[in-house]
């Protein structure tokens, strides 16, 4: 009697457990359904860049994050409290900056370094100090040979109007926040192309170090090298968008990355990153990541490893 009632206690068990299993296999494809229709009516690619706000890599001590703007450039460095801003892409791409820094909740910039007075690095400046005011701008000092252009004023009165503090770039002068330094080194030579003008800054955080190139060219990185400065870095973001009017073989050996980053457009009209540069990073094992495949990149660190997300 008591083996009969067990049995069918059992069947019942049986029973209630199907009925639930067939509920819940319901209920999750509902909710499939629903998500599904909830990422089509959302823009992926915001759905995609809030994905990195709380990726591994941007939750670190220190985040280096390479904003995808198309052909251009803009790094945003996150280490604690402090947030430093180097380039600000093409006016064209500025809200990519401005959302990016929106999503990572940068309400301050402790230090700005325009790297060169191009457009796709200075074009969203003038708009940027309007939103946050940089409690320092740092730019190059041009010889007076080289025009300025329309862009460059423009962002020059606004820097005035808004007494945003600037000052010009000096070589191997070190700026520390917290235990983050980061030294600028600029070119001592006259030069004929702008871009030779580029600040160069290296980032260093415990064993973590990162180097950021600008525009500058092979003039400048034989010039570094001469002068036997301590570029070495495990993260390098290659010279003028990976052009092959940067990044020597030479200077690549000489910097010693792990990992290069390459901030250029998809199917951009100067062909960035050039094979001669790729083919040189790929001799020299160096791990290379492209805005233009990847969106952005954040390389974070502890400051002993590396920390990788991107967009894609
Ligand atoms: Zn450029």
């Amino acid at each position: 009697m008591s083996k009969k009632h067990g049995s069918k206690k059992g069947i019942l068990g049986i029973v209630i457990t199907i009925a639930v299993l067939v509920i819940s296999a319901i209920f999750t494809f509902g909710q499939k359904n629903l998500w599904k229709s909830a990422i089509n009516q959302t823009d992926t690619k915001t759905a995609a860049v809030s994905s990195l706000q709380s990726s591994e890599a941007a939750t670190q001590p220190l985040s280096v994050h390479y904003i995808d703007v198309d052909q251009g450039d803009s790094t945003l460095i996150c280490c604690g409290e402090y947030h430093i801003l180097i380039d600000c892409a093409k006016k064209a791409y500025e809200e990519n900056v401005f959302s990016y820094l929106d999503m990572m909740e940068v309400d301050s910039l402790d230090l700005v370094i325009a790297t060169h007075p191009d457009a796709d690095h200075i074009g969203g400046f003038a708009d940027l100090v309007g939103k946050i005011k940089p409690a320092l701008y740092v730019l190059p000092q041009i010889s007076p040979n080289i025009k300025k252009t329309q862009t460059e004023l423009t962002l020059l009165n606004t820097l005035k109007t808004m007494k945003v503090k600037t000052e010009y770039a000096v070589n191997e002068k070190v700026f520390t926040f917290g235990d983050m330094r980061i030294t600028t080194y600029i070119t001592q030579s006259e030069q004929s192309d702008k871009n030779e003008y580029s600040v160069v800054a290296k980032l260093e955080y415990k064993n973590a170090s990162y180097l950021f190139m600008g525009d500058a060219g092979k003039t400048v990185e034989n010039e570094f090298m001469k002068a036997q400065y301590p570029l070495q870095a495990d993260v390098l973001k290659a010279g003028h968008h990976g052009s092959s009017k940067s990044s020597s073989a030479k200077f690549v050996r000489f910097v010693a990355p792990r990992y290069c980053i390459f901030s250029c457009g998809l199917d951009n009209d100067y062909g960035h990153p050039h094979s001669e540069v790729l083919q040189i990073m790929k001799k020299q094992k160096v791990s290379c990541y492209r805005t233009d495949e990847r969106g952005s990149i954040i390389i974070g660190t502890d400051g002993a490893r590396y920390y990788f997300a991107t967009e894609r």
